[in-house]
């Protein structure tokens, strides 16, 4: 297939197993992790756990990536959408509360082939960069129930700088109009798991709080309760963040304690994580297999 699919549009020759585009993944899936994981918010990872996906390569190239190992190495084990589908199945008998993938823009047309195999019976989330086009988007309609979208950057100079990304804000503020769109304000069981709904999160970054406030202050302004947040603070250098010298280091506790203030005073609703998070034995280990 030629692939236009992602804000990219690289016009990019993509076979099975190969990919000229910027994201350079074929059109099968590549999958470095499928288990339960329990460091997602509380109401999608619950006591029974996540029922992750974690799927190789990225349309978007963050310098400081904590997965960079599949994100940009693109390590993995290519299968099928029916090996996919089998995977939501046997996650599900694990007893899991939701199946979570986890970086699957590139290869929405087979992720949206494998739910039409198997559409679980727990909530598909849809856990992605925000970098994502209506395209992507609109072929999901109706299959998935929960988004988990990022949003890095309130400064497009900021965005190409770190994630090599253009037009950053108009195009994850164009994708989670679309997700708000299709799975609604959220909603949760009586054990308070998510059932529908989107959930933005924001990573702080060290020397950048000003970023950080700006992206909350623009949540609230176009979404305010239709959203939920989730502040983070787990950024531990990785990747190319040596070469940044300002990102070189974990955000200290009056950084963190500052973008907290402002989310508060928003009055925005969500989640905080704690500033133990901050250390890599949180980055889940690749096992390459399904
Ligand atoms: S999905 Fe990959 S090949 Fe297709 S447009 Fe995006 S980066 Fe390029």
């Amino acid at each position: 297939m030629i692939c236009n699919l992602c804000p990219r549009k690289c016009g990019a020759e993509r076979t099975e197993h190969h990919g000229s585009g910027f994201c350079g993944m074929g059109t099968l899936p590549v999958v470095a992790r499928v288990a339960p994981h329990y460091g997602e918010e509380p109401c999608i990872s619950g006591k029974k756990g996540s029922g992750t996906v974690f799927f190789s390569g990225c349309t978007m190239k963050c310098v400081f990536c904590q997965n960079f190992e599949i994100s940009a190495q693109n390590k993995g084990r290519a299968i099928t959408p029916s090996q996919l589908a089998d995977c939501y199945i046997q996650l599900e008998q694990q007893g899991v509360h939701n199946i979570n993938l986890v970086t699957a823009d590139h290869f929405m047309p087979a992720v949206v082939k494998s739910l039409e195999i198997y559409k679980p019976q727990i909530p598909v989330v849809y856990n992605c960069s925000g970098y994502t086009s209506p395209k992507i988007l609109s072929k999901l309609d109706g299959l998935v129930d929960i988004y988990l979208p990022d949003f890095k950057y309130s400064d497009d100079s900021l965005a190409i700088k770190y994630s090599s990304a253009p037009n950053y804000v108009n195009t994850a503020t164009a994708a989670i109009n679309e997700m708000i769109f299709q799975v609604g304000t959220p909603k949760f069981d009586s054990d308070s798991i998510m059932q529908k709904g989107v959930i933005v999160r924001h990573l702080v970054l060290p020397s950048h709080t000003k970023n950080s406030i700006d992206v909350l202050n623009i949540l609230k302004r176009k979404y305010n309760h239709q959203i939920m947040v989730s502040l983070m603070c787990q950024y531990v250098p990785s990747g190319q963040a040596d070469k940044f010298p300002k990102i070189n280091r974990k955000v200290t506790r009056r950084e963190y304690e500052k973008v907290k203030s402002e989310l508060f005073a928003l009055d925005l609703n969500g989640f905080t994580q704690d500033l133990a998070s901050a250390d890599t034995k949180y980055i889940p280990s690749w096992d390459f297999a399904t």
